[in-house]
C-alpha cells in the first residue's frame, strides 16, 4: 500500500495515492534531452514515463483538509490507454485504509484544476465528491479553465469536474498567498501555468510543502529539469530558483504531486549546483 504518513508540529500528514498513469518522457523533461532524463526516469516502449497522482490529507485542529483529488476517471477507453492509467489504489480507498469517507473532508485545496490533480472533484453520478467541503481555488485559475486556449485546452474537461462544482457554490476563491488555517496557506507558484499553488504547512518549527507542479516527481529536482507541458517555463524556473533555496533552508519536507515512488523527501545540495531531493524512509 502507498499510504505513508507523518507528524508536522500539531498536523498529521498522510500522502495518498490514485494510481499511476504514463506521460510522454520528452514533454515531462522539456529541454532536457533523453540520453541524461533517462538515467533518472524509465521510458516504455512509447516512451512515457510512469507517475503516480499523489493527493495529500492533512488533518490539523480536527479539520481534514485535502490536498487534490485525484484523476478523472470518466475520460473512457482512448483516455485511459493514451495515458495508461492504472488505478492500483484510489484516493478513496486511502482514505477509507484511514477511516474516512469523502463526505469526512472538510476542506478541499485544488492546487491547480488539470485532470489529473482536480479529476476527483465530482463522483461517477456527476456530484461533487466531497459535498461538505469548500474547493480552495486561485481565481485565476479558474478563470483560465473557462477560458483555455489551444495550448491548454487538452489539461481541462471542464464540464466534467469544474463546472458540477462551481454550479454547487462550492468554489472559494483565493487570490494569491492566503491563511487557510493557522499554519497551513496557499502561496502562488505560477510557470505551470498562471494559477497554480503551492501547499505550505508550518506548525512547531516543522514546514511541509506540496509542491504541485513546481516540482511534479524527484527526478525534477534539478533547476533546468522543467517540464515541456509548463505554459511559462521561465517563470516556473524563476520560481524554482526562488523557493527551493527557502524551503531547503527551512528543512522542509517535500511532497511533490507525481513521484512513482516516493512520497515525501528533503532537499540536499547537489554537488553539481543546485538541489537534489533525498527520501525521508517510511
Ligand atoms: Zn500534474
Amino acid at each position: 500500500m502507498w499510504l505513508h504518513s507523518l507528524t508536522i508540529g500539531r498536523a498529521r500528514v498522510t500522502s495518498l495515492t490514485d494510481g499511476s498513469f504514463g506521460l510522454d518522457g520528452g514533454a515531462m523533461f522539456g529541454v532536457v534531452p533523453k540520453v541524461l532524463w533517462s538515467k533518472v526516469a524509465e521510458a516504455d516502449d512509447q516512451n512515457r514515463v510512469r507517475l503516480r497522482i499523489n493527493p495529500l490529507l492533512i488533518q490539523l485542529d480536527g479539520k481534514n483538509v485535502l490536498v487534490e483529488t485525484g484523476m478523472w476517471d470518466r475520460g473512457g477507453e482512448k483516455f485511459e490507454s493514451m495515458f495508461a492509467l492504472e488505478r492500483d489504489e484510489t484516493v478513496f480507498s486511502g482514505l477509507r485504509a484511514m477511516g474516512l469517507e469523502p463526505s469526512d473532508i472538510d476542506l478541499v485545496i485544488n492546487t491547480h484544476l488539470h485532470f489529473d490533480h482536480a479529476g476527483r472533484n465530482v463522483d461517477a453520478q456527476g456530484k461533487p465528491t466531497f459535498a461538505r467541503a469548500s474547493y480552495l481555488v486561485q481565481a485565476q485559475e479558474l478563470y483560465d479553465a473557462y477560458h483555455a486556449h489551444e495550448r491548454s485546452r487538452g489539461s481541462y474537461y471542464v464540464d466534467e469536474y469544474i463546472e458540477p462544482v462551481e454550479r454547487a457554490g462550492l468554489f472559494e476563491r483565493v487570490e494569491g498567498e492566503a491563511e487557510i488555517l493557522p499554519g497551513l496557506r496557499v502561496l502562488p507558484a505560477p510557470g505551470h501555468n498562471l494559477g497554480q499553488q503551492a501547499v505550505i504547512l508550518e506548525s512547531e518549527g516543522q514546514t511541509l510543502v506540496y509542491t504541485a507542479d513546481l516540482l511534479p516527481s524527484f527526478a525534477h529536482a534539478p533547476y533546468p529539469y522543467v517540464m515541456g507541458y509548463d505554459l511559462y517555463p521561465v517563470t516556473c524556473l524563476e520560481k524554482r530558483k526562488e523557493l527551493f533555496p527557502r524551503w531547503a533552508e527551512a528543512a522542509a519536507v517535500i511532497a511533490p504531486p507525481h513521484d512513482p515512488r516516493h512520497a515525501f523527501g528533503r532537499f540536499e545540495p547537489n554537488p553539481k549546483g543546485g538541489y537534489r531531493l533525498r527520501a525521508l524512509p517510511r
